[in-house]
C-alpha cells in the first residue's frame, strides 16, 4: 500500500460515491432517474474508474463533455447511454455512431452539418432556456418546435434538454428565473409531444434537490455526486460527503530565525522562531498559488498555515505549534485529520472560486488510489 503512495496523491472513496449517488436518488421522485455527469475527468477523479464503478452499480446513463471523454468511458466498460453536452467537430462524426454515444445538438446550423453526413447519429437538442450557452432559444418556442420536428426526420433524435444557471441559489430573483427556465421548457416538450422523445431533462444536481417539481426523466448529477456543494452557501442533504481525499507528505522540517524571509518574492517574514515544514506538492499538482498566505493543510489533525508563496512543486506550512512532525509524517491537503476537515468547498471559498474549479485542477501529476 505504501508503495503506491509517495508523494502528492488523491484516495477516492468508491463507497462515498456510492453513497452519495443513493443518499440523492432517495430525494429525487419517481420519474426522475440520476444521469451521472463524469465529465473533466469526473471532476478530477478518474472518469474510467468512475463511470464503470457507476455503471456496475447500476447507472444506466451518463454525460460527458466531448467525444474523447466519451470513448474513453466507453471503452472501459461503461454501458447504457453516453451524452456528450458540448460541441463534437463535424470531422468527428463518425466516431459518435461506432461508439453508439448521444451528441448534444448545440445550434440548428450544427445540427445541418450532422445530417448532412446521412450517419445514424443519435442525437438530443439543446434547448436555451435563459443561459445563452448553446441551444436553441426557447424564447421562440413555435421556432424550436419546427426545427425539432425538421430534424426528427433526419437524424435520430432522442430527446430534448435545457440547462439551469440559478439552481443553487435560493433568493427571490433566481428561484423566479429558474422557475421561468424550466416553464418554457416544458411548453416545448409538450409542443413536441406527439415525437414521444424519451429523453426531456432539465435539472443538474442543484435542480434535482431545489427544483425537481419539473418534468425531467433525469437529473443530470454532477457535483453533488463527489460531496461538493453547487454553491458555498448550500446545505447538503445528510449523508453527502466529499469522496476525495488529497494528501502529500512532510519532505523536511525546520528551525527559522526571525528577519529569515520564506519563499519565492520573500513575501512572508518570520517574526518568532518557527519550525515549518516543507510539503512536495506545489501549483504544477494543482494546488492553486492563490493559497500563498492563506491557506492550511492538516498535519496531526491540527491546522498549518502556508506560509510564502505556494510554489511550481513545493509549499512550505508552520508547524511551530503541532507535535510529531518529521520526514515523511503525512499531510492533508483536502480531506480529514483527526477532528479538523478541510473540504474543496471551503478551499476555493478561501480565493474566491468553486469547489468544482480546485477538484478539476488536480493535475496528471497527482496518483489517483481507489478505496472500496
Ligand atoms: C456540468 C453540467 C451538469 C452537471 O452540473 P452540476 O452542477 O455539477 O450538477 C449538468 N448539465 C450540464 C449541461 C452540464 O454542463
Amino acid at each position: 500500500m505504501k508503495d503506491s503512495m509517495g508523494r502528492s496523491w488523491v484516495e477516492i472513496s468508491l463507497s462515498t460515491l456510492k453513497n452519495n449517488l443513493e443518499s440523492y436518488r432517495y430525494l429525487l421522485p419517481e420519474s426522475t432517474q440520476v444521469m451521472a455527469v463524469v465529465k473533466a475527468d469526473a471532476y478530477g477523479h478518474g472518469d474510467a474508474v468512475v463511470a464503470k464503478f457507476l455503471s456496475d452499480n447500476g447507472v444506466r446513463f451518463f454525460a460527458v463533455s466531448n467525444i474523447d471523454e466519451a470513448i474513453r468511458i466507453r471503452d472501459a466498460g461503461t454501458c447504457g447511454k453516453i451524452l456528450i453536452l458540448g460541441y463534437t467537430p463535424i470531422s468527428r462524426a463518425s466516431k459518435l455512431v461506432e461508439y453508439d454515444i448521444t451528441q448534444a445538438l448545440v445550434s440548428e446550423q450544427y445540427a445541418e452539418k450532422l445530417s448532412d453526413t446521412r450517419l445514424p447519429i443519435k442525437c438530443e437538442f439543446a434547448l436555451d432556456t435563459g443561459m445563452r450557452r448553446i441551444g436553441l432559444n426557447a424564447d421562440n418556442p413555435e421556432e424550436c418546435e419546427r426545427v425539432i420536428r425538421h430534424y426528427s426526420k433526419l437524424l435520430n433524435l432522442d430527446g430534448v434538454f435545457t440547462h439551469l444557471c440559478v439552481a443553487d441559489t435560493d433568493d427571490l430573483p433566481a428561484l423566479k428565473f429558474t422557475q421561468e427556465q424550466i416553464s418554457k421548457f416544458e411548453d416545448i416538450t409538450t409542443r413536441i409531444s406527439d415525437l414521444e422523445l424519451p429523453y426531456c431533462h432539465c435539472l443538474n444536481s442543484a435542480g434535482g434537490l431545489w427544483h425537481n417539481y419539473a418534468n425531467s426523466c433525469f437529473a443530470r448529477l454532477g457535483i453533488i455526486l463527489y460531496g461538493l456543494k453547487p454553491d458555498y452557501t448550500n446545505t447538503l442533504p445528510d449523508g453527502i460527503q466529499p469522496a476525495l481525499t488529497w494528501k502529500s507528505i512532510v519532505s523536511m522540517v525546520k528551525s527559522v530565525e526571525p528577519g529569515d524571509t520564506v519563499g519565492y518574492g520573500r513575501t512572508y517574514t518570520v517574526d518568532h522562531p518557527m519550525t515549518i515544514a516543507t510539503i512536495p506538492t506545489g501549483y504544477a499538482d494543482g494546488y492553486s498559488r492563490l493559497l500563498s498566505n492563506k491557506g492550511f493543510v492538516l498535519v496531526n489533525g491540527e491546522k498549518a498555515p502556508i506560509i510564502g508563496r505556494v510554489c511550481m512543486d513545493q509549499l512550505m506550512v508552520d508547524v511551530t505549534d503541532i507535535p510529531n512532525v518529521e520526514m515523511e509524517t503525512e499531510v492533508i491537503l483536502l480531506g480529514k485529520s483527526g477532528k479538523m476537515e478541510i473540504t474543496a468547498d471551503d478551499m476555493a471559498q478561501m480565493i474566491g472560486t468553486i469547489g468544482y474549479e480546485l477538484v478539476c485542477g488536480i493535475s496528471k501529476r497527482v496518483d489517483r488510489i481507489y478505496i472500496r
